[in-house]
């Protein structure tokens, strides 16, 4: 059930509400925008008395919401939600290119990638260190050593670093990353959700390779009831029945993304298609369609990358890239 405030309550009767709530058994998540407070209460609602509650003098509205998630749920919380990692802004306007190779190889190659994203106006550097393969005999990352290059790679650029955690387990040595990526493949991976949850770090939550929005928002409602509100959701392609690309790039999930969630929502168009050549018109459509950032994979030498070369684009590639984003970002302001 969603209560929306009159403006201007004073702290004293907001209070005296929440308690009251309170006292019924039910949580409340209050957000307080820049207009209005809404307070969000969760748990069994069936016997609160809608007409009594909009009868309160510092009641605006009371609504119910019959959708499942709530946390994630743009009707709790009105205005867009802003992530700030490291002073690197994504959300409500903060645009983010994340960009850098599928998986760290070398100090040489991280650090070298880091410097030409940077230069090229990328605000994240991502890279793979634990590497979810379909196959065990492929590149499966260089783990520890990886997360370590990552660092080299921060030091020597400023920028924030982006990673794949695959198993909760592994969280202690994630401990100085800035951002946690959620695979495709474990979005709906429960106990790793709960975990991340219980963790104060920026997750960014990629869409599975056949999950439906709903599906999407329940995965970032498990990281959010469980304490952490900082997740950034990423579309990242579906299986449909498209030949010729690795997925299919659901465009229309960012405006129904963001009609649904105040999260942000970033496009990642190297998975979504798995060739280089697709990735700069995916991007700049993706970003037409206001999504919030962006997820690019870039190589040096992607003929020899060890993961996804052929959906890498060459650091001068890139650089052209961003200039045309940015052209798109201010056409479509
Ligand atoms: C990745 O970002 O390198 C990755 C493995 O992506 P996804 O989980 O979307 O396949
Ligand atoms: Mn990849």
């Amino acid at each position: 059930m969603i209560v929306a405030l009159k403006p201007n309550v004073s702290p004293e009767k907001q209070e005296r509400l929440v308690e009251w709530f309170k006292e019924m058994g039910l949580g409340v998540h209050v957000s307080t925008g820049t207009y209005q407070t809404v307070l969000g209460l969760i748990g069994d609602t069936t016997k609160v008395d809608m007409d009594l509650v909009g009868s309160l003098d510092i009641v605006e509205k009371v609504s119910r919401v019959t959708e499942t998630f709530k946390c994630c749920n743009r009707k709790f919380h009105p205005d867009d939600t802003v992530i700030d990692v490291n002073g690197v802004k994504i959300g409500g306007g903060n645009f983010c290119i994340i960009a850098g190779p599928c998986s760290v190889e070398s100090e040489e190659q991280i650090v070298g990638i880091a410097k030409a994203v940077k230069e090229a106006g990328a605000g994240m550097l991502r890279g793979g260190a634990f590497k979810p393969r379909t196959s065990p005999y492929d590149f499966q990352g260089l783990r520890a050593v990886g997360l370590e290059l990552l660092k080299t790679a921060r030091r020597e650029t400023g920028l924030p670093i982006v990673t794949e955690i695959m198993s909760a387990t592994d969280l202690p040595l994630f401990e100085d990353v800035d951002v946690l990526q959620v695979g495709a493949r474990n979005m709906q991976n429960f106990d790793l959700l709960r975990e991340l949850g219980r963790t104060d770090k920026p997750i960014l939550l990629k869409r599975g390779l056949a999950n439906t929005l709903k599906e999407l928002l329940m995965s970032a409602e498990y990281i959010m009831a469980s304490g952490n509100e900082k997740v950034i959701l990423c579309e990242r392609g579906i299986r449909t029945f498209s030949d010729y690309l690795r997925n299919t790039l659901d465009l229309s999930a960012v405006p129904m993304l963001h009609e649904l969630s105040h999260l942000p929502v970033v496009v990642d168009p190297s998975h979504a298609t798995g060739i280089a050549k697709l990735v700069p018109p995916m991007a700049l459509a993706g970003t037409a369609c206001g999504c919030d950032g962006l997820l690019i994979e870039v190589h040096n030498d992607p003929v020899h990358a060890l993961s996804d070369g052929a959906q890498s684009i060459k650091p001068d590639e890139f650089a052209v890239l961003a200039k045309k984003i940015k052209a798109v970002r201010e056409a479509s302001l």
